[in-house]
């Protein structure tokens, strides 16, 4: 099994076009995924993958649009310019002021969404079975995908959200935004602070290109779930990393992918796909 490039399920007439943009988006897993859930819900609909740099993000996604593409997935990046580029923002996309998902209504409207949020709690309650309340939570990075987690993770009621970022100040900022939501903090590496964490999300893209921020020891103790957004089918540095450092679990984001993808098939299709068989097909490949 390898990702497809284009995945058209069988149906009446011309199939509705949605895809995936963002830079790279080779090693997506979307087009599989989405073809999966067409499938199940009987849904006449083929998935693209659009490979669009930042420079021509606006003129393409616009084009992508007035061409017939009735929704979009939208990765790194683009997360913010997305934000920018629509017309109407659901409050959790307002809230994070980045977009993952779009969505082209007949009236033009472009309605931005953030799933990644809902998607990786899913994940972490449902699929993890992790309690999120009264947790002391270090997130590792600062970029869109954090934009869209924050919220939903302060709204568990966890007691302390640190975020350490290469670039610190970028950390401090998200950390001011978000501040209204709970105990929340950002900094560079160096500057973590006393350890141990209950759960630590690695949401750099540091494992896109085989490297690990340079964290500190005493992170990390037996009860401690370290998760990495990245996926991919070898071990991340940063899962070998939980690893050495005796971690509880060390988790990849795939559960993470398809249940925000769950969460914007409902957005575009009104329906809300069982997305265990599409786990269940991707674990032996992992
Ligand atoms: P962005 O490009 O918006 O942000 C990238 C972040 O990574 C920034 O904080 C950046 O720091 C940091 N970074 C980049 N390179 C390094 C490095 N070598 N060392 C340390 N930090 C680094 O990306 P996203 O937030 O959209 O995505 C982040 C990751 O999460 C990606 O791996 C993506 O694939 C994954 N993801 C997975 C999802 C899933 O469903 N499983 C959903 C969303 C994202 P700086 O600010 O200093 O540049």
């Amino acid at each position: 099994m390898s990702p497809a490039h284009e995945t058209a399920p069988g149906g009446e007439g011309k199939p509705d076009q949605y895809g995936l943009v963002g830079h790279p988006v080779a090693h997506s897993w979307s087009p599989f995924i989405h073809g999966m859930f067409a499938q199940a819900t009987a849904q006449n609909l083929s998935y693209r993958l659009f490979d669009i740099t930042p420079q021509a993000f606006r003129r393409d996604i616009l084009h992508l649009f007035t061409s017939g593409v009735r929704g979009l997935n939208v990765t790194l990046p683009h997360k913010q310019a997305a934000a920018d580029l629509v017309n109407e923002l659901t409050p959790r996309a307002t809230r994070a002021q980045a977009v993952n998902t779009i969505a082209f209504f007949e009236d033009t409207t472009l309605l931005g969404d953030n799933t990644d949020g809902v998607g990786l709690i899913f994940d972490l309650e449902q699929n993890v079975k992790l309690t999120l309340a009264d947790t002391r939570i270090l997130i590792l990075g600062a970029g869109g995908a954090v934009r869209g987690v924050l919220g939903p993770l302060l709204e568990r009621e966890s007691r302390e959200v640190v975020i350490a970022n290469r670039t610190a100040q970028k950390a401090m900022s998200l950390a001011a935004e978000f501040a209204d939501l709970g105990q929340i903090s950002g900094c560079g590496f160096a500057q973590i602070g006393k350890g141990p964490f209950d759960l630590i999300i690695n949401a750099t893209s540091a494992s896109l290109r085989g490297d690990l921020p340079p964290l500190p020891d005493g992170l990390v103790c037996e009860t401690t779930v370290c998760y990495d957004m990245a996926y991919g089918r070898a071990q991340t540095p940063f899962t070998a990393w939980a690893t050495g450092q005796h971690a509880a679990l060390a988790c990849k984001g795939w559960g993470m992918l398809v249940e925000q993808a769950a969460e914007a098939f409902l957005l575009w299709r009104g329906i809300r796909p069982n997305t265990r068989p599409v786990l269940d097909a991707l674990a032996p490949h992992l």
